[in-house]
């Protein structure tokens, strides 16, 4: 059986568990602090810093995270790559209210210098003022594509029986190869920010060859400009679809999905009717439930 051994830091090994907390299976290993199972791969993670992949993916999966390691230890976190490169990031899976907005940007060496002193981040680390700054520069400077799913499309996909990996498969693959056509470079590096295994990326989107040219990494946003710049004019799109819909419903709606979307959730269902959420919100969260018991 194909298997790989993976000596990791505190940082890698806690992404590890993150990544497969939903397929995580149950543990009679005394040695081992973790254990899941994915596409033909067992992953278990031992109390020392070893991290085991068996089964015939195993080198796939083990080479997400070689990926990650690599480029973490090769420079300083707050260094990002400046290789010129395609990223592609998706923002407002874990917003109750808004919709999904995908977008892939492609910066090259002469732009990444020049975009060096804006301090450009992982969106989710940058205040909303912060976002509405810069993402318009980007957005003038980067040739980039958007993909926007509004709630209602979303619901119906879900409701169709579509997983939230796929969408998100489907609407990276679409945006990157938006932007591959639009820019005329076929050649130029991908980076994805990870949220499924590679094996699961081709059967989503049909198409082996696609990746070949791609890399998955976790915390991409952290480690590639031409990620964090794609995340950073997809959140901007985010907010003001946001801001649209907060207008339409005449409530400031809540990013998240905290307590406070819940109570939102619930007086707009009381003024409008419960099928209110079907176009604002993401029905399959868990506060949907909570919306209908308030
Ligand atoms: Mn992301």
């Amino acid at each position: 059986m194909e298997y790989v051994t993976l000596v990791v830091d505190e940082k890698t090994k806690q992404s590890i568990i993150d990544y497969y907390k939903e397929h995580e299976v149950k543990n009679n290993n005394p040695h081992a602090l973790f254990v899941a199972k994915t596409d033909g791969v067992t992953i278990t993670v031992y109390k020392t810093n070893k991290v085991l992949f068996q089964g015939k993916n195993a080198e796939t999966e083990a080479r997400i995270f070689t990926a990650s390691s690599t480029f973490r230890s090769s420079q300083n976190d707050s260094v990002m790559s400046l290789q010129p490169s395609i990223g592609s990031d998706e923002v407002g899976t874990g917003d109750y209210f808004g919709p999904v907005v995908v977008c892939a940007a492609y910066v090259d060496k002469k732009t990444s210098q020049e975009l060096r002193s804006l301090g450009l981040r992982d969106s989710k680390t940058l205040s909303d003022e912060r976002i509405h700054a810069v993402a318009p520069i980007l957005i003038s400077r980067l040739p980039h594509s958007l993909l926007v799913v509004r709630n209602e499309q979303y619901n119906e996909l879900v409701e169709g029986g579509m997983g939230l990996n796929e969408i998100k498969a489907r609407l990276h693959y679409e945006a990157i190869n938006q932007l591959r056509k639009k820019i005329n470079r076929y050649e130029v590096p991908v980076v994805i920010d990870q949220f499924c295994s590679v094996t699961q990326f081709i059967r989503y989107t049909q198409d082996e060859s696609f990746v070949q040219n791609v890399m998955f990494v976790t915390k991409a946003e952290n480690q590639f400009l031409s990620v964090a710049c794609a995340s950073i004019i997809a959140r901007y799109h985010f907010l003001q679809e946001l801001k649209k819909l907060s207008d339409w419903v005449d409530t400031p709606l809540q990013k998240g999905a905290s307590h406070l979307v819940d109570e939102q959730g619930k007086q707009l269902v009381e003024r409008y009717g419960l099928e209110i959420l079907r176009k604002v919100a993401k029905l399959h969260f868990k506060n949907t439930e909570k919306i209908k018991k308030l």
